[in-house]
């Protein structure tokens, strides 16, 4: 049949000029990356025209003698790359992933105590206009008076409402989360302890941030971050795999956690599988596991470094006073700017960030007083600590500057130059 550009031109135009804006602007939202051919190979393959409902060797459809390969590979790998005794790979997203261990181990109007949305939790972790704010109930958590997690207030919560699990992860923070004292505190109430290590799972796989699995009862994760996979959702557990907790499906029966995540996953809440991203996630985790990956994750946190103390140079203040992974909070208040306006003028000249509450922050969502950099994807194009000044440096000006548009337009010129060096499909 046509090509894309005979057979939709409207759309295929929309894709060439995403290729250019990612080919000509800088990337640091912090949650983004940019996959690799082999990647975007195994995604765009035969395999998305395949039904699959259920798991390898156990379909509800013929014809899955390939796809089990691919599944079963893409299990193996996980499993293998962060040490886990079980996984799965079909949750279309991380969202989903997060609904599945809801169901598996909470019932409607169970307590759970999540990090604060205002102080860098997820959407998933109790909004209340997500569903995991309305069918149960969350207990927040924050930050103490140094921006960094206040294990005590946590401890207390925990003690005060007994919640049935306890949440570990962020959307929004910069910092090493200490899973030892997490499970510790869910021990001594009994509760499960599940980790949402979304963002940073590529730092775990390459080991640098310390694994939860080795504490937590069950891990989830998106595949498209720092992990830089496809987009997708991947859920792991370790040692407790057995449900040591008891804890029971609908009917009242106690089931392994294995079984309780993989029911809640297909059917209790997704269909057919979308195979072509499972291959893709599959494809990453053997990327993951070459030394390679490391030698990559331990550049984005120097670079993460590197941006943060050249971004402290020209004056801003960082939530915490820095960063351990791979991103940072900057509190925009001393430059009489907030996010929603920093954001725009960034996008202006050519770079890619978001508008970020910061704790406490006076300023409402939409407009918020803090900007989230991030810095997997310009890591993957090749940059390393001698680009991270430039482009604080472009940054900076591009704040100072955002009245004098011509000013903005030669930014945006010296950010494609830039860009040019490290072309961004390798
Ligand atoms: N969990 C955390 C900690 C996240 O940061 C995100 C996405 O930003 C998600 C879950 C949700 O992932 P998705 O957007 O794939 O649903």
């Amino acid at each position: 049949s046509a090509p894309l550009s005979d057979s939709d031109p409207e759309i295929f135009a929309a894709i060439t000029a995403e290729d250019h804006r990612q080919e000509d602007k800088l990337e640091l939202i912090a949650s983004e990356n940019i996959v690799s051919r082999a990647v975007r190979e195994a995604q765009g393959s035969s395999l998305t025209n395949k039904y699959a409902e259920g798991y390898p060797g156990r379909r509800y459809y013929g014809g899955c003698e390939h796809v089990d390969v691919v599944e079963n590979l893409a299990i193996e790998r996980a499993c293998k790359l962060f040490g886990a005794e079980y996984a799965n790979v079909q949750p279309h997203s991380g969202a989903n992933a997060n609904m599945a261990v809801f169901f598996a181990l909470m019932k409607p109007g169970d307590k759970f105590l999540a990090m604060d949305l205002a102080q860098g939790g997820h959407l998933t972790h109790g909004s209340p206009v997500n569903f995991s704010g309305f069918i149960y109930e969350p207990i927040p958590y924050g930050l103490g008076a140094d921006e960094q997690l206040d294990y005590d207030q946590i401890r207390d919560l925990a003690k005060k409402h007994k919640p049935k699990v306890i949440l570990g992860g962020a959307t929004v923070y910069p910092r090493i989360i200490d899973w030892k004292i997490f499970r510790e505190i869910a021990d001594e109430v009994g509760a499960a302890f599940w980790v949402d290590m979304a963002h940073i799972a590529g730092l775990v796989a390459g080991g640098e941030h310390p694994s939860p699995l080795p504490h937590a009862h069950v891990v989830t994760t998106t595949t498209h971050k720092t992990l830089r996979g496809p987009r997708g959702g991947l859920i792991l557990a370790g040692k407790d795999t057995e449900n040591p907790l008891g804890i029971t499906n609908a009917k009242g029966e106690t089931r392994l956690l294995s079984d309780l995540l993989n029911m809640a996953v297909f059917p209790g809440m997704q269909g057919g599988p979308l195979m072509h991203v499972i291959a893709g996630k599959a494809v990453c985790f053997k990327e993951a596991m070459d030394p390679s990956f490391a030698t990559y994750q331990a550049q984005i946190r120097k670079n993460a470094k590197a941006l943060a103390e050249a971004v402290v140079s020209h004056g801003f203040r960082l939530v915490s006073g820095g960063t351990d992974n791979h991103l940072m909070l900057v509190d925009l208040r001393a430059k009489k700017l907030n996010g929603k306006r920093a954001q725009e003028v960034l996008d202006l000249a050519g770079i890619t960030a978001n508008k970020n509450a910061i704790p406490n922050d006076p300023n409402p969502p939409f407009k918020t007083s803090g900007l989230r950099l991030g810095t997997p994807a310009v890591t993957t194009r090749g940059m390393t600590e001698t680009e991270m000044p430039l482009i604080a440096e472009l940054i900076n000006r591009a704040l100072e500057q955002r009245h004098d548009d011509t000013l903005i337009a030669g930014i945006r010129e010296e950010v494609k130059a830039l860009c040019n060096r490290f072309p961004a499909w390798g």
